[in-house]
């Protein structure tokens, strides 16, 4: 069985090494979750809130091994490994046990009219066992919280994180464990794309998947194959409106944290920033400024980290030089030590460039001017994504008449990434930047399957749509239509339905 190496990004140093699945544990972990889940599902609600609240007092209590763990996995600074992974994982699970008895308990739905004496509800049902793929940016969070809330849906996970940061996989594993959970119903199968593939081969009844728009197209073709339901979260260039009644400093501060946290290798990162003219330079010599000014590093006094896959340095790179060789001008120095790359500010950029078109996942902030808001929402949305968008103005109105135009799945009004950090609100893509939708209500209905009862009283020997059919049956029919819908019958179908109902 090959081993998967974990390294530390920045000395490239080994810190660990897993046991890669094979397509036999695959399939012995599946048959695992499936009696795992069987006996979960049946325990009820109750006790999937008892469980998620001791994982949470779990990882409450190992809240500095965490933060070292994913640290050491990612070479991201301190802060944002307990705030981004950390604590927006158990911001997660603390709504799932709180709202998931509410959100998934059955619905009583209203009858119609000819349903006489009927009952109709929904009931709410895990699908079995979802199969979570995960990415390295956050390697906590975007693991754990689709399987969170998969698990207070009812189902068992298998999860599969990303192959650059295993040992955070790992230690889920382990926090799983130490919280008392079953062993079946959370599993996590160490490996890259090959146990990917595998993973979705083996059948799980619904595949949540957060990676990059190609590897997303190939595991929804895969999941085609066997009509596996998929939910998918993409990739995105996230735009940024800045108009000329916004305030200054709060919006150059917002493009440069929307930009730079995470070392700009955040889903929701602007990608692309737009300022309206009269603002423009001075917007741009702000930003740059400020770009300067972010610290590069280790430990608590740190802005950023450095990039966490190598390889992503080359794309950053690639970016600037192609846009520079079309005429953009760089506002701060080119400075790259390794995979440690410094805050860059573009200006002068245009749509043909690739730093505009393509997710560049680095610290690289292209701004571009604008003239009026039409322009501005022609720019935001001349995109393949529909991730998040964020609006700046000092107009409320605008803000919102703006954002209801923006082609994408959240927007943030005068502030940035917000959305995807907030439990009730469903987050998620359109266009190329996915499908479907999970966190808040939405979250959880995602992993459930609604099923549709109907409970008739039972007592009669026919109901008046049963067999033998007749002219009286098609006389009841258009009776029914002419009351309910009008058609110059509706005193006579008042009649006749009258006359039905009493027989
Ligand atoms: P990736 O697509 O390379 O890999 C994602 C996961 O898929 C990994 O676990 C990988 O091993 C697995 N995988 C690869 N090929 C597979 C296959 N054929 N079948 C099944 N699994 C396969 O993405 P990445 O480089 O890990 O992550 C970065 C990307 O993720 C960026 O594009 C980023 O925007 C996106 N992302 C999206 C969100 C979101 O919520 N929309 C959040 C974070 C990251």
């Amino acid at each position: 069985m090959p081993d998967l190496e974990g390294r530390d990004p920045l000395t490239g140093a080994t810190i660990g090494r897993y046991a890669e699945a094979s397509p036999t544990d695959i399939r012995a972990a599946m048959a695992r979750a499936r009696e795992s889940q069987a006996a979960y599902a049946a325990a009820g609600i109750p006790a999937r809130v008892a469980l998620l609240a001791a994982l949470r007092k779990t990882m409450a209590g190992a809240v500095e091994e965490i933060t070292e763990a994913v640290v050491r996995a990612t070479g991201k600074v301190h802060v944002e490994a307990l705030a981004g992974d950390l604590m927006v994982t158990l911001e997660m699970l603390a709504y799932c046990e709180s709202r998931c008895p509410e959100v998934l308990a059955p619905q009583e739905r209203p009858s119609p009219l000819l349903y006489r004496g009927c009952r109709s509800w929904v009931e709410y049902r895990p699908f079995g066992v979802v199969a979570v793929i995960a990415p390295w940016n956050f390697p906590l969070q975007l693991s754990l919280v689709p399987a969170l809330f998969a698990l207070a849906a009812g189902n068992a996970v298998l999860l599969k994180p990303s192959e650059v940061t295993p040992s955070v996989g790992a230690l889920i594993q382990d926090l799983w464990s130490r919280a008392g959970g079953p062993p079946g119903l959370l599993q996590v199968l160490q490996g890259g794309p090959e146990v990917g593939r595998a993973l979705v081969a083996e059948g799980p009844d619904k595949v949540f998947f957060t990676g990059s728009v190609a590897t997303g197209r190939q595991v929804m073709a895969a999941a085609a194959e066997r009509l596996i339901p998929v939910e998918l979260e993409l990739g995105g260039k996230d735009p940024m409106l800045v108009f000329d009644d916004a305030p200054m400093p709060r919006a150059v501060n917002a493009a440069l944290y929307g930009a730079m946290s995470n070392a700009g290798q955040t889903c929701v990162s602007v990608e692309r920033c737009y300022v309206q003219r009269p603002l423009y330079r001075d917007f741009c010599q702000q930003a740059a400024a400020g770009a300067q000014r972010l610290r590069l590093g280790q430990g608590v006094d740190a802005d950023l980290g450095p990039l966490i896959r190598p390889e992503q340095v080359d794309t950053v790179m690639d970016h600037l030089d192609d846009a520079l060789a079309r005429g953009a001008r760089l506002l701060t120095p080119r400075r790259v030590e390794g995979n440690r790359v410094h805050p860059m500010v573009l200006a002068d950029v245009t749509h043909e460039m690739k730093v505009m078109r393509h997710e560049t996942f680095g610290p690289l902030l292209p701004v571009m001017a604008f003239d009026d808001e039409q322009q501005a929402v022609a720019l935001a949305n001349d995109s393949r994504y529909g991730l998040n968008a964020a609006v700046f103005s000092g107009d409320a109105e605008r803000c919102r008449r703006v954002a209801a135009r923006l082609q994408v799945g959240n927007v943030a009004i005068n502030d940035v990434l917000k959305n995807i950090g907030n439990p009730h609100l469903p987050f998620g893509g359109v266009k190329q930047s996915g499908m479907g939708r999970y966190h808040g209500p939405e979250g959880l209905l995602a992993f459930s399957e609604p099923v549709a009862l109907v409970q008739s009283a039972g007592t009669a020997d026919r109901e008046v749509n049963w067999f033998p059919y007749g002219r009286t049956a098609i006389r009841a029919v258009e009776a029914f239509i002419a009351a309910r819908h009008g058609g110059g019958l509706v005193d006579r179908g008042r009649q006749l339905l009258g006359a039905l109902f009493r027989s």
